[in-house]
């Protein structure tokens, strides 16, 4: 595995990787993506191997201009309105991370779409990934460089750690910008819906087309109903989980915890640590690992630091992680699913 900084020789070389059947892990402004190129059943099959990933769970297809699309999209089979509402997104938050499922062209092979007709596809926020798709052939399927289920690497080094030899080259281009995965919005039914909460907060999306379902699991859901209606596997209950146990609490909650010292405090913001730390004056001295994900209460900075933390506390082996669910502005929505999920609460 050769492990090389995102520079114009190295984007070259990787793209030759990927031309030949090869897999790179490259840099996005969400996560770390291992890509194959999309055209090559074999390359995908490999995506697959490495990260342990059930056939049925379909890739993203990672394209470097909207005109792709023609080509590896089958947009005649959408209806003119669903066509006008594509554009208008693809217009205004592409590059970015939204991923949006269309009908696929019969140039996308079965396998990265677990033999679905449809596909995921999206154009990256980050410019050596879109030139080193641009290289490579024009599309890349990439799910996240990481063993399936396991925490997202917002780092190459956490690329290395998870996959090491399973990738053939690994860029690295430093911290992930944004640090949760794409939004994930289905445009193949009259319905719009979201089916994965991401990187792309819905507000955005509803602005420019109107208003869009929840196709995920929301905590209301996981109260209620049990886990039925599979429509995107990015919907698994246990997903995006640390190795050391994980639970979730509401703001309040996380305050009168019964905790032991070498348990992990997460919270969203320095005022509610700071509330945790007064609710402690009578007890003794005893130690927590406290992690603060947005000192001011920005949710576009805890998305950010949310993997890179969680595989810190996990390096630090400690016993329990208690983590407080964030407000839901923003990216709290997408913030808060990857939480539950590593609490394999759904
Ligand atoms: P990842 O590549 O790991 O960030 O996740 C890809 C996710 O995108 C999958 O787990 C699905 O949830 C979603 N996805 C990709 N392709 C499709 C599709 N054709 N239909 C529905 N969901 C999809
Ligand atoms: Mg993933």
């Amino acid at each position: 595995m050769e492990f090389l900084s995102v520079s114009p020789e190295s984007l070259k070389r990787a793209a030759e990787v990927l031309r030949s059947g090869g897999l790179v892990a490259f840099p996005t402004e969400t996560v770390y993506g291992l890509g194959a190129d999309a055209y090559n059943p074999a390359a995908l099959a490999r995506i697959f191997e490495a990260k342990g990933r059930p056939r049925f769970d379909p890739l993203i297809i990672h394209i470097a201009s909207s005109g792709t699309l023609e080509d590896a999209a089958n947009l005649s089979l959408l209806n003119s309105e669903t066509r006008r509402k594509l554009f208008l997104l693809a217009e205004n938050l592409w590059p970015g991370p939204l991923s949006l499922v269309l009908p696929k062209s019969e140039k996308i092979p079965g396998i990265a779409t677990a033999g679905l007709s449809t596909a995921a596809f999206r154009l990256p926020g980050l410019v050596a990934a879109v030139e080193l798709i641009s290289l490579a052939g024009g599309a890349v399927a990439a799910p996240s460089a990481n063993p399936f289920g396991a925490l997202s690497p917002t780092r190459a080094e956490h690329v290395r750690d998870g996959l090491g030899e399973k990738a053939d080259m690994i860029l690295d281009g430093g911290p992930a910008r944004i640090g949760v995965e794409s939004t994930v919005l289905d445009m193949t039914s009259e319905k719009i819906k979201i089916l994965r909460p991401g990187g792309t907060p819905k507000e955005k999306i509803e602005e420019l087309i109107g208003s869009v379902q929840d196709g995920f699991f929301t905590a209301e859901d996981a109260k209620n109903t049990p886990k039925s209606g599979f429509i995107s596997p990015g919907q698994l209950k246990s997903h995006y989980a640390p190795r050391t146990p994980l639970s979730v609490f509401s703001e309040n909650d996380i305050f009168n915890l019964p905790w032991k010292p070498g348990d992990a405090f997460l919270f969203f913001d320095s005022p509610s640590r700071n509330t945790w730390f007064e609710s402690l004056s009578p007890r003794p001295s005893a130690k927590a690992v406290i992690r603060v994900l947005s000192p001011s209460g920005n949710t576009l900075e805890a998305a950010s630091r949310l993997f890179e933390t969680l595989h810190e506390l996990d390096s630090l082996k400690i016993s329990r992680i208690f983590a407080q669910l964030v407000p839901l502005e923003g990216l709290g929505e997408a913030i808060n699913d990857r939480l539950r999920r590593a609490a394999k609460l759904g």
